[in-house]
């Protein structure tokens, strides 16, 4: 799919270094937008980066793509206003924020520690507020743009022993939907993801626990309507789409990109 509009924008992409951050970051690229990859692992980010402008040199990206690396913990205030101020720098706009990255804990409410609780809440849900609040009034200046946060089928349903990871994507999902009110004004369209299991690092590290780590994720596909994961693009495409002119009247909306997973009652 071709977005001309997208080409000569500028998006800001957190966690671009792997799994689904990584993915939009290319797709975003090959539609010519310039991406600020933000990650705080510097060997992901740059290797991203280095991906992105592979791409530019051969596969049909326009020579004005380019793509810069924002070693960065969303989760920081200090980090997060660097995140927007660097990307000024380099691009001198700001047009679409994919706040992405996340991390995936475990636990009930009675076995999960304190520490835990704030880290999950601090990098999945503090993260879209404080990367948020320092790249809008940018965004704003340039006459508008498009966020897209990473919340989770498990905004809607849940696995059990999750409590810390469930809770920061259902308010993802929460604060989506009042950032679309409070920025329809100005031209910000808000709208969130739900992905299923996306066969990402993130959800490799999860099967590396289990004896065959390949086949774990095969059976953990069987229970989709559609008998497998998700490939880490085929979120991406999602993210493309609501960052473009073609998603114009698309605000406050929740995504599922999962497989038919949430549509199953047993
Ligand atoms: P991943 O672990 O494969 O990649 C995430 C990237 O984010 C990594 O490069 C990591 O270094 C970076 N990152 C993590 N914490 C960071 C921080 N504080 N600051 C900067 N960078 C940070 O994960 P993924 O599977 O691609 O997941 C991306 C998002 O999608 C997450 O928000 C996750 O919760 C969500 N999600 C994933 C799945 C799945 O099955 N993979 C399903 C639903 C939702």
């Amino acid at each position: 799919m071709s977005y001309p509009d997208l080409r000569g924008k500028v998006a800001i992409v957190t966690g671009g270094g792997a799994g689904i951050g990584k993915a939009a970051a290319l797709a975003f690229a090959r539609q010519g937008v310039a991406v600020a990859v933000v990650d705080w692992n510097a060997e992901y980010g740059r290797a991203a980066v280095a991906e992105i402008e592979q791409l530019s040199e051969g596969e049909g990206t326009s020579s004005r793509a380019a793509a810069i690396f924002i070693q960065a913990d969303v989760s920081k205030a200090a980090d997060a206003e660097r995140i927007a101020a660097e990307t000024l720098t380099a691009f001198k706009r700001i047009d679409i924020l994919f706040n992405n990255a996340g991390i995936q804990t475990y636990g009930t409410v009675t076995d999960t520690d304190e520490e835990t609780w704030d880290r999950t809440l601090n990098v999945n849900l503090k993260s879209v507020y404080l990367v948020s609040k320092y790249a809008v009034p940018h965004m704003i200046a340039g006459g508008g743009g498009s966020i897209i946060n990473t919340a989770s089928v498990q905004a809607q349903v849940c696995l059990a022993n999750s409590a810390a990871y469930v809770a920061s994507k259902g308010a993802v999902l929460s604060l989506t939907r009042e950032m679309a009110l409070d920025f329809a004004p100005h031209n910000i369209r808000v709208n969130a993801i739900l992905p299923g299991s996306i066969n990402t690092p993130m959800l490799q590290f999860a099967a590396s626990h289990e004896t065959d780590p390949g086949k774990a994720i095969e059976e953990w596909g069987k229970v989709y309507p559609l008998g497998r994961v998700g490939r880490p693009e085929e979120v991406a495409d999602l993210v493309v789409f609501l960052g473009s002119n073609a998603a114009s009247f698309i605000t406050g909306a929740p995504f599922l990109v999962d497989g038919g997973l949430a549509a199953r009652a047993f």
